[in-house]
């Protein structure tokens, strides 16, 4: 006779997650290696893995997403990974002819605890014209897609840039980390820099190969994004500008750089709305000596009318905002300075440094408000409902939340799979914050309109 399995039930539950507000370590990565000039990403495991991972990126970006596997079966699991890794590298270069590779390790090839480093040496003895290959370890169980973005862009920069002893021939251009941002906000940046006319290296950049035109025939790797010698470039530019509040700063490429090759790194948050953006063109103008060019000064100052228009419809609401937790801090933002309260600002992702972002950037919010870490929707779901708020401000899957409590979701970041045209939301800047403006007021209204007796054409 067997025993029943008797399992405590409030730590099955504490350890589990319910509709989790985060996504997978090594999604984050294939954003950044879809970001780099004829690269593709390899992710070392199961095939489950890439299929879920592409199942993502195609239905937020709608275009084709192609992710190898090294496709790890029972041995690989027992007697490791290390003839997969060698067989899918083979592969890969044979039939994309990639300028990289970026290896991206799944759950179970750390569980096993495969020695990639050891195998590449390897391969890079037996394949010694064998293109870049770059590997970052991405364990989904002790970190989120946002982790695994920024471990893969500062892998990127650690195993392409120089070594610390070999300092970069001095450039005029400045390093750009932008964080998981859309490709519309990458292409909004690009003109931004243009304008000031500022030398850029932008580093992830997926804004052509996440959100291309038509082909008339197939590509295997689309065109677009970070050439790798720019890459290697980057230990000689000028300054970096990177984009988070969150972070621990010894993990990020641009404290990197600056450990590695003296290049002054200039630390913010994601510019989304008037405040953040304002500290970010201060940047541009300290590092061009040049205001600011006179289209964009204009769209700040459009900004700033449209908030004094529509000022009326937005005071004193209450949002629930959610997401990777550097878009929560600037989306917070954003509201703080349109009136809007962000009375839940909350994650998936434990940071640790989230409450204190918070309060600086909407310090006057009630003492009901609150900030929560680590979190599922069934956990903002139960906050939500005690909060009582008036619009839900994130990604599709909180959908069903607003469903339920019958408000308005505007939908921002990634994913956005129930919607067309996610890849082109703009958060960024004057222009984003304008678009993120219109769209928020703009669901206020239809609710109002939607909930009156008499139907209301002016409003
Ligand atoms: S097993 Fe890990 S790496 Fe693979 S899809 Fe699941 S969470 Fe992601």
């Amino acid at each position: 006779m067997t025993t029943p399995l008797s399992l405590p039930v409030e730590s099955h539950a504490a350890a589990s997650s319910r509709n989790a507000c985060k996504l997978c370590t090594p999604l984050g990565a294939c954003f950044v290696f879809r970001g780099v000039e004829g690269a593709v990403p390899l992710l070392h495991g199961s095939q489950g893995c890439s299929t879920y991972i592409r199942r993502y990126m195609i239905s937020h970006f709608r275009e084709p997403v192609d992710i190898a596997s090294s496709n790890f079966a029972e041995a690989s699991a027992i007697f490791g990974g290390q003839q997969n890794l060698r067989a899918g590298l083979l592969n890969v270069i044979r039939q994309y002819a990639p300028r990289l590779v970026g290896i991206a390790t799944t759950c179970l090839a750390e569980t096993i605890g495969d020695d990639v480093r050891s195998y590449l040496r390897d391969f890079r003895r037996d394949f010694p014209d064998a293109p870049p290959v770059v590997h970052v370890a991405t364990p989904s169980y002790s970190g989120t897609h946002v982790c695994g973005f920024h471990e893969a862009v500062r892998g990127i920069v650690d195993q392409l840039a120089p070594a610390a002893d070999t300092p970069g021939a001095p450039h005029d251009a400045v390093n750009l980390l932008p964080g998981m941002v859309s490709p519309a906000d990458l292409r909004y940046l690009k003109e931004i820099f243009a304008d000031f006319r500022l030398p850029l290296i932008l580093l992830p950049d997926y804004s052509d190969t996440l959100d291309g035109q038509t082909w008339t025939e197939y590509h295997r790797i689309p065109d677009g994004g970070t050439p790798v010698a720019d890459v290697t470039r980057m230990a000689g530019s000028r300054a970096t500008i990177q984009f988070h509040s969150v972070r621990a700063e010894p993990a990020t490429a641009g404290r990197l750089l600056q450990d590695r090759h003296a290049v002054p790194c200039h630390t913010l948050g994601l510019p989304i709305g008037i405040r953040q953006t304002d500290a970010f063109f201060k940047i541009l103008e300290s590092l061009t000596g040049r205001p600011t060019p006179p289209p964009h000064a204009a769209e700040r100052g459009r900004l700033i009318d449209a908030y004094v228009d529509a000022h009326k419809h937005l005071l004193g609401l209450k949002a629930v905002v959610y997401g990777e937790a550097d878009l929560v801090v600037g989306l917070a933002s954003f509201l703080a300075e349109v009136g809007v309260v962000p009375i839940l600002c909350a994650t998936g992702e434990k940071t640790s440094h989230l409450a204190r972002q918070i309060a600086a950037v909407a310090p006057q919010r009630p003492a009901e408000a609150r900030v929560v870490e680590g979190v599922d929707f069934l956990d903002i779901e139960t906050h939500a409902r005690a909060l009582k708020p008036d619009l839900i401000i994130g990604a599709s899957k909180g959908y069903a939340l607003a469903r339920k409590l019958d408000i308005p979701l505007l939908r921002v970041g990634f994913p956005v799979h129930d919607r067309i045209g996610g890849a082109r939301i703009l958060h960024m800047g004057y222009r984003g914050a304008q678009q993120l403006f219109d769209s928020l007021v703009n669901e206020i209204l239809e609710k109002k309109q939607q909930e009156s007796p008499v139907g209301y054409t002016y409003l």
